[in-house]
């Protein structure tokens, strides 16, 4: 199993370093021929708009949206920005998931924050029970999902914050700055 990372902007590095523990293969993804071999990549934290702009300059667009038909991307925070359809501004996207997402969804006050999610799917594929302790950095909010995709976790006050389309998955927090490997073991599932 060898799982890319998008490295142009972002945490990158901690995604690569929760991969090697679960003992996948990784590599950065810069370049449209970094994709070739590859069975999932994962979108990082970071700025949607910088991801968005550099992806634009390095001809990432058109591959990305083609490898995301037949492979499993997941987009984490700013990754899931970028993977959505619409965020009610102008910037660039890769349109895959049908999901609408609102930026910086939580304000300034409380740009950060966390919370303990029950996420049914993510205990019953790694056999666990005990809640996941989600890390929120200036998140996103996913506003809707529609077709083919559906919501994975949700706060308590009902805000979306994780979806998934058949093999693409977009969450407004951070796993890859915990401890707590479930969501990766989620991914290569879904990868393989
Ligand atoms: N606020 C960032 C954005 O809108 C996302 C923040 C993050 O990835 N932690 O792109």
């Amino acid at each position: 199993m060898k799982i890319g990372v998008l490295a142009l902007q972002g945490d990158f590095a901690e995604h690569i370093t929760m991969l090697k523990r679960l003992g996948a293969q990784t590599d950065e993804v810069r370049l449209p021929e970094q994709l070739k071999g590859l069975d999932g990549l994962i979108l990082p934290g970071g700025e949607s708009t910088t991801i968005g702009k550099l992806a634009t300059d390095f001809g990432l667009m058109e591959p990305l949206r083609e490898f995301g038909k037949s492979h499993a991307i997941w987009g984490t925070c700013a990754g899931a920005i970028f993977l959505s359809k619409d965020v009610s501004r102008h910037q660039p996207l890769l349109g895959l998931m049908d999901i609408t997402v609102a930026r910086n969804a939580f304000g300034r006050q409380v740009d950060s924050f966390e919370a303990d999610l029950d996420i049914a799917e993510l205990k019953q594929a790694t056999d666990t029970t005990h809640p996941y302790h989600a890390v929120f950095i200036r998140a996103p909010i996913i506003e809707s999902v529609s077709g083919g995709a559906r919501i994975l976790s949700s706060l308590a006050d009902g805000r979306i914050v994780a979806a998934q389309e058949g093999h693409l998955l977009a969450t407004s927090f951070h796993p890859e700055l915990t401890a707590d490997t479930r969501f990766h073991e989620y991914f290569l599932s879904l990868a393989s």
